[in-house]
Formats: structure tokens, C-alpha cells, sequence
């Protein structure tokens, strides 16, 4: 099978694999679309020391059946998957809460990903997809979940509805763009987002309606907004973000670019501000979010680029130079 195989930083290269061993309790799929995530942009710049040259990257996958060593899941039924393995007997995976499972692996990182034809994952990480869903739809569940997860738990803290909300979601990429567009779907009284790249900007203004700001010329307003969305996650935007948050109100902190950095304790604790962090989706989580795809939730998606896997090494080092004006590229084998 043909696979894209991360060879060295900055670098992929289209090789031929054997097909996946069908090993029992899982199936091999049949990939159909899969996205390139940031943390496979932060790998294959090679500042990822879980994914190591030679490994196959890739988890925002969308597939069908095409080998089976696990009963009840037939050749041919779509599926999208968890990819993070979880142990189904920890603390936190018997309270629901599997994405802080404490014996996680997962796929594309401790195991072969989906930028390849074929890719075998455990059956009971599969959740059905509708037959019917377009692949753009499809795969894009593992980000719109993210998004999913992460405004959920802001709905569970704030203290007045979601309509009565300025909300404030800094950076343009898939998360953003996806939180932008479900916000709007929530009816969030106002959705403002700041992005560098002006490409992303007009994509942003053009698909979720939200009003978009260059931060280097409009920086947003300190005290400004009830809900911030921090989806970058470096030290310039966690600072915004505890600047632009209203007194009592809500920072999520979605993205992880960098680790350290002070923050404001003073104004946190003085003003009352609750910080959150996130980290990707339950399991069901991943279902409500199929569903909502299923219903339109996140619109039509035209946003979202399809490439063939060939092309996968130039979809890199596109994301890579800002050339891209889609938030997600997806690859079709
Ligand atoms: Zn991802
Ligand atoms: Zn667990």
C-alpha cells in the first residue's frame, strides 16, 4: 500500500508499505480522507520526541472496512475513530472522561496512522459514521470535536447563556474556525476572532460570519469579553487572552504552541477570572460531534481543501509557509 511516511523533520516521503497486519479485535480501514492536524505540523517539524522519523502521521481519519478480525463490524461500513487508545478500566475512563485516560496511546504517535491507503485500529475505537456523510464532513470529526469538548466545558461555567456572550477566539486555524462556526451556531451574542494570516482572516469572515481582526493592528479590547478562546496557546495570546477577558468571566485555553509562560495571577485572581484547559474529546463527545456534522452544525465546510496523499509533502510545506487559506487540508489516498 502506498503510504506518506515522515522521514526527517520538514520531511515526508511516499513509500510502499506492506498492508497493515489484521491483528484480533481490530480492523483494517480503508482510508478515504484524513486532515493534517497542527500537532502533525508540529512533528513533522520534528519538535514532537513521541513521533519519530519513519512513522506514518496522521489521526482525522474517515474509512470503511475492508478487513475484519472483530465480530459485528462488517466489510464496507464507514467509520471514523478515537484516536486516542484508551484502557476502558482507569479512574477517568469509567467516569466517561476516556480522553484523560491514564494508560492513553495513540494512533499516528504510538502506533501507524491514516496518511496511507490502509490503517488497522482497534474495533472498539470505531464509531459509526453515517454512510451518506461526505468525506470532507467525516473526517473533520476529531477537530469539530475538539471544538466540541472545549465549548462545552465553557457552557458548563458561565454564569449568564450563551446568547448574552462576546465571545473573543484568537487564532484562525481548524480550531478556530471551528469554534468560531459553532459559537455562531449556539448563539453567542458576538463572535470576534484574531488572526495573523490575512488568507485565514478572509476565510474566517467568509464561512463563520464571525468579524475578524488583525491583533498586530486592532488589538482587541482589554475587559472586552465574556468568553475568550485562546486556540493558539502561546505566551502573546495567553496574555491577551487574560487582558481581553471581562471581570468574571471565562479563558479557554484550547492550544498548546508553547508550554511555559507567566501569566497574570494578579489580574486572574483579583478579577475573578476562571482559566480552563482542554485536552481533544470523550468518546462521546466524537458521536455528538458525527451527529452534528450529520445536521449541519458546523455548514457546508467549503472551507476545507482536498488534496491526493501524493501531493502530501507539498500540503506540508504549504501549511507551512501560511500559503494555505483553508484552516484544514485533508488527503485523499
Ligand atoms: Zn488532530
Ligand atoms: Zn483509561
Amino acid at each position: 500500500m502506498k503510504a506518506l511516511v515522515y522521514t526527517a523533520p520538514n520531511e515526508t516521503q511516499l513509500r510502499e508499505l506492506p498492508m497493515p497486519e489484521l491483528v484480533p479485535g481490530e480492523v483494517v480501514l480503508k482510508i478515504e480522507a484524513v486532515g493534517i492536524c497542527g500537532s502533525d505540523m508540529h512533528a513533522w517539524h520534528g519538535h514532537d520526541p513521541r513521533r519519530k522519523p519513519g512513522l506514518v502521521l496522521g489521526h482525522e481519519f474517515v474509512g470503511s472496512v475492508a478487513q475484519s478480525a472483530a465480530p459485528g463490524f462488517d466489510l464496507g461500513r464507514r467509520f471514523t475513530g478515537n484516536p486516542l487508545i484508551t484502557c476502558g478500566t482507569c479512574e477517568f475512563c469509567v467516569q466517561g472522561r476516556n480522553n484523560l485516560c491514564a494508560n492513553r496511546t495513540m494512533v499516528g504517535m504510538t502506533r501507524a496512522g491514516a496518511f496511507a491507503e490502509y490503517m488497522s485500529i482497534p474495533a472498539a475505537s470505531l464509531i459509526a459514521m453515517p454512510q451518506d456523510l461526505p468525506a470532507r464532513a467525516a473526517a473533520l470529526t476529531e477537530p469539530a470535536a475538539t471544538a466540541w469538548h472545549a465549548i462545552h466545558l465553557v457552557l458548563r461555567v458561565l454564569v449568564r447563556p450563551i446568547h448574552e456572550c462576546r465571545v473573543l477566539v484568537i487564532g484562525g486555524g481548524a480550531i478556530g474556525m471551528l469554534s468560531a462556526l459553532l459559537l455562531r451556531h449556539l448563539g453567542a451574542a458576538e463572535v470576534v476572532l484574531a488572526e495573523l494570516n490575512a488568507l485565514r482572516r478572509d476565510a474566517v469572515a467568509r464561512y463563520a460570519s464571525a468579524k475578524v481582526v488583525d491583533p498586530r493592528e486592532t488589538p482587541p479590547a482589554e475587559a472586552a469579553f465574556d468568553v475568550v478562546i485562546d486556540a493558539v496557546g502561546a505566551k502573546p495570546t495567553r496574555d491577551q487572552a487574560i487582558a481581553a477577558v471581562k471581570p468574571g468571566g471565562v479563558v479557554m485555553h484550547v492550544g498548546l504552541q508553547d508550554w511555559a509562560s507567566e501569566i497574570d495571577m494578579r489580574r486572574l485572581t483579583l478579577a475573578e477570572i476562571t482559566l480552563l484547559g482542554t485536552y481533544t474529546y470523550t468518546t462521546a463527545d466524537l458521536r455528538a460531534t458525527v451527529a452534528a456534522l450529520a445536521r449541519g452544525v458546523f455548514g457546508d465546510l467549503a472551507w476545507v481543501e482536498e488534496r491526493a496523499l501524493d501531493e502530501g509533502q507539498k500540503a506540508f510545506v504549504d501549511l507551512d509557509r501560511g500559503l494555505c487559506a483553508a484552516a484544514k487540508v485533508l488527503l485523499r489516498p
